[in-house]
């Protein structure tokens, strides 16, 4: 494995896909998704220029997250609400907000010492029962609700649809999503933030307007 090269790699995917549809390639942020890997993995993503860092698991991401401090930390996976504190206090960003509740607990939690906690609104517009997230009506609603919380910004949307091979079907899915983000700017001017695509469904999603992109295993190899 040759994290450095992998990135370069990667980052060369970001800016072909990018050109291909008249946009910059630098507005495209690059989340390394550092899951069930090694810290030397991402020791060595930090020393070849990798500066965001994106964590499932609480309990993992606390020793990488003291291993590599000045990175910027942004949560992804699941939330569960006897972790909503450790999400308040140790990441700039969560990326799998999707109800009120949580949204809440986080504002009263997040430390004023820290600037605001950077939020994105998990959607699950298949409504796939196995996944987080919340359908288009709950996005207005969840919406509302974090921009009036004083210790969150709200960013924009996130969303991990059903895993295919095809890339129209992958297209299609992220232009659900990018159709609900543009109804949402009506409302809220500042949502600036397309979270979307992963290693095997990138390209697709930076043709639908992603911002960042979250890439595991295109960066690190398999995970073990
Ligand atoms: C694991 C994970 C990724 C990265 O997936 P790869 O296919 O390894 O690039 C991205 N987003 C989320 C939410 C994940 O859980």
């Amino acid at each position: 494995m040759n994290v450095g090269a992998n990135l370069e790699a990667v980052r060369g995917r970001i800016r072909a896909a990018a050109r291909a549809v008249g946009r910059e390639p630098d507005d495209i942020a690059l989340l390394a998704v550092s899951k069930a890997q090694p810290l030397a993995a991402l020791q060595a993503a930090w020393a070849a220029g990798q500066r965001a860092f994106g964590e499932n698991y609480i309990q993992e991401a606390d020793a990488h997250i003291d291993a590599l401090p000045d990175a910027e930390w942004h949560y992804i996976g699941r939330i569960q609400a006897n972790k909503a504190r450790a999400i308040a206090e140790r990441f700039a960003w969560v990326h799998t907000v999707d109800r009120t509740r949580i949204a809440e607990r986080m504002s009263t939690l997040r430390p004023s010492s820290l600037p605001p906690l950077n939020v994105c609104i998990q959607v699950n517009l298949d409504n796939e029962a196995s996944k987080s997230g919340t359908d288009a009506a709950g996005a207005a609603e969840l919406a509302a609700a974090i921009s009036a919380l004083p210790r969150l910004r709200l960013r924009g949307l996130m969303a991990l649809p059903r895993a295919t091979a095809d890339a129209d079907l992958q297209r299609a899915a992220f232009a659900t999503v990018r159709q609900l983000f543009e109804a949402l700017q009506e409302r809220h001017r500042e949502l600036d933030t397309l979270s979307l695509g992963m290693s095997g469904d990138m390209e697709a999603a930076i043709a639908e307007g992603a911002t960042i992109v979250r890439i595991g295993t295109g960066i690190f190899g398999a995970r073990a």
